[in-house]
């Protein structure tokens, strides 16, 4: 007789189960990032954009972060958390916006903008963060780079959050030859195209999204941002223009609404490396880890610093 495979429900619901258990004997914390396949957002203890879930887990009274996201993600975890284990369940998981400036780069850069203070996107390298003055999220770019006493500023790596806060503020922004291949796919036409279908929708892009998409757009927000405007925001179809991981959390978080993806080829590769097996695998190996050298993560956690000392 031969033996029938169990059906995928039961296997994914055994994996989950063998992951919680696993966790608590570890004592750890997973964190999943917004773009997160679903079923890797739903075994997650939060699930958030990088720096919030980087903060949770610094909070939390545990010895193992287990990061479902990319690699800078993880070490901003090590960085904030340099006692725990930070554990990145595909070592492959990187971010192509973030290789898009180095340590080398940067400091080759600011040799020829001597006084010029740079601010980096949290989407960069521990070593990154470590030669910038400042570093900031979407959410808080503009107030960071308004902060400054300068009035010009190095923004990097990403040129179109750049350029948005290029449009909020007065002070002349450096832009980086910098972008996120993923967010290219959200497309002006498409969004003229959704708006045509969906008349009733309003429409909100990432700021990693090209300028014309942005001046589309009815609302520039972070991830965080699209949490709250889903939750909160009156229009009942929401048009996303941001990585399609992102619908599941938003429709979990306001059910009675609807969110049409800006496009179905707005997909992270990287971000969709992690799975529910690698998770599993991760807490039984502890491994693949994420570390940061203690002279990097100083000086990376001053920037850092003084980004959430800005109000
Ligand atoms: Fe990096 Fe873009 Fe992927 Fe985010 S969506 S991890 S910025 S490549």
């Amino acid at each position: 007789m031969t033996a029938t495979a169990p059906p995928a429900r039961t296997a994914d619901v055994e994996l989950r189960e063998r992951i919680l258990r696993l966790k608590q004997e570890r004592r750890a914390v997973i964190l999943a990032h917004n773009y997160q396949l679903g079923e890797v957002q739903d075994v997650a203890d939060f699930v958030g954009d990088s720096l919030e879930l980087s903060r949770q887990a610094a909070a939390a009274e545990v010895e193992v972060i287990v990061f479902c996201g990319v690699h800078f993600m993880a070490e901003t975890a090590a960085i904030l958390s340099p006692r725990r284990t930070v554990l990145l369940p595909d070592p492959e998981a990187g971010c192509p916006l973030a290789d898009c400036a180095t340590a080398e780069q940067v400091r080759a850069r600011r040799a020829e903008l001597p006084g010029v203070p740079a601010v980096c996107y949290v989407n960069t390298s521990a070593a990154v963060k470590a030669e910038c003055d400042l570093c900031c999220t979407s959410a808080n770019a503009a107030r960071v780079v308004e902060s400054l006493e300068q009035d010009r500023v190095l923004f990097l790596p990403d040129r179109n959050l750049g350029a948005w806060v290029q449009s909020q503020t007065a002070k002349q922004v450096i832009l980086w030859p910098g972008a996120c291949l993923t967010h290219l796919y959200v497309q002006a036409r498409d969004i003229e195209r959704l708006r045509r279908e969906h008349p009733e929708a309003e429409v909100m892009v990432h700021p990693e999204c090209t300028p014309d998409v942005i001046a589309l757009a009815d609302h520039v927000l972070s991830t965080g941002g699209m949490v709250r405007m889903a939750r909160e925001g009156a229009a009942p179809t929401l048009i996303v223009g941001t990585e399609v991981g992102i619908i599941h959390r938003l429709q979990k978080e306001a059910p009675d609404k609807r969110f049409v993806p800006a496009s179905r080829r707005i997909v992270c590769p990287n971000m969709k490396k992690i799975t529910l097996e690698k998770v599993l695998w991760a807490l039984e190996d502890m491994r693949p880890r994420v570390t940061v050298a203690e002279e990097i993560r100083v000086r990376a956690l001053g920037s850092i610093e003084r980004m959430l000392a800005v109000r």
